[in-house]
């Protein structure tokens, strides 16, 4: 019997015997990405518990459910996550999960498709790295706020009040790198980077984005790839390009050595925080932290 399987049945036998519980009298919610644990810690505060099933340096293109994360769904008064096909080894548990009373909540979903970037790469036909727009990532909090209440109508204008909060704070993100951006000259936005997760940055801050992997890490670059983008790098006189905390180094690195083997230095600019935020507890380990690192360690290396 194949582990996807395995751990279905195991789903269908844990709901059948599953009664909703609440512990403490907070609310369980579960969630996927480290974007979105966070934001959820943001709006629920300590009047709920959140658990993420991902953790830092994870892809969540590659990420498959454990027994232990199926327990931890099960056990979910809510479950939040991506969708949009990111958490492209998950979606199977999610849509047996829908068919019973419990439907997690695919959060970019939620945002108007005519706006997303296209993508034959994926399922979904849109790119799934929707955090990347603020603006996006807003619409995000908006829906957790909503649906908290909703849940636990006794503390919803406790969730209204940090949503209120959290987006005042995502607005100042947005005027905080909107200013550092514009000291790099228009001719040097070009973000080379080891797969396709900054689309939605480049569109909104003028950069051209190259992924040597496509919009996911799950094909690998091939040499044609590599020679192909080595050759673009070397035409426009990229200075740096950047590795990705959830990406192995070693496609970059190779990028780096046939660059510089015809006779063009490029440097590796620093690692970019993509699909998974930094360690919990640290700065990088939260969304607008993330997003302020990868914007500083961006404008560094290519200024
Ligand atoms: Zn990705």
């Amino acid at each position: 019997m194949k582990k996807n399987t395995i751990i279905l049945s195991f789903i269908i036998l844990l709901f059948s015997c599953k009664n909703n519980s609440e512990s403490n009298g907070k609310l369980n919610i579960v969630t996927t990405t480290t974007m979105i644990t966070d934001l959820a810690n943001n709006i629920g505060g300590n009047l709920v518990n959140v658990q993420g099933l991902m953790g830092s340096g994870v892809d969540p293109h590659l990420y498959k459910a454990s027994e232990g994360d199926v327990t931890k769904l099960v056990n979910a008064d809510i479950i939040f996550y991506n969708g949009l096909h990111l958490e492209g080894k998950l979606i199977e548990v999610f849509e047996k999960m829908e068919s019973s009373n419990k439907t997690p909540i695919a959060l970019a979903e939620e945002i108007d498709k005519n706006t997303l970037i296209g993508s034959e790469y994926f399922a979904s036909n849109y790119d799934p790295h929707v955090w990347f727009n603020i603006e996006y990532f807003k619409q995000f909090a908006i829906k957790i706020s909503k649906v908290l209440a909703e849940k636990d109508p006794k503390n919803a204008a406790n969730y209204k009040e940090n949503e209120r909060l959290y987006l005042a704070k995502l607005d100042s993100l947005q005027e905080k790198i909107e200013t550092i951006i514009d000291t790099l000259p228009k001719e040097k936005r070009i973000l080379v980077t080891a797969h396709d997760a900054f689309n939605y940055f480049g569109k909104n801050y003028g950069f051209e984005v190259v992924g040597l992997q496509g919009l996911s890490t799950a094909t690998e670059a091939g040499v044609q790839d590599v020679q192909k983008l080595a050759a673009f790098i070397i035409q426009r006189k990229v200075k740096a390009m950047f590795v990705e905390s959830s990406v192995p180094k070693r496609t970059i690195e190779a990028l780096q050595a046939a660059v510089n083997s015809k006779g063009h230095n490029v440097a590796i600019g620093g690692t970019l925080y993509s699909d998974a935020l930094g360690d919990a507890g640290t700065v990088e380990g939260t969304y607008i932290g993330m997003f302020e690192h990868n914007v500083n360690t961006i404008i560094n290396a290519l200024k």
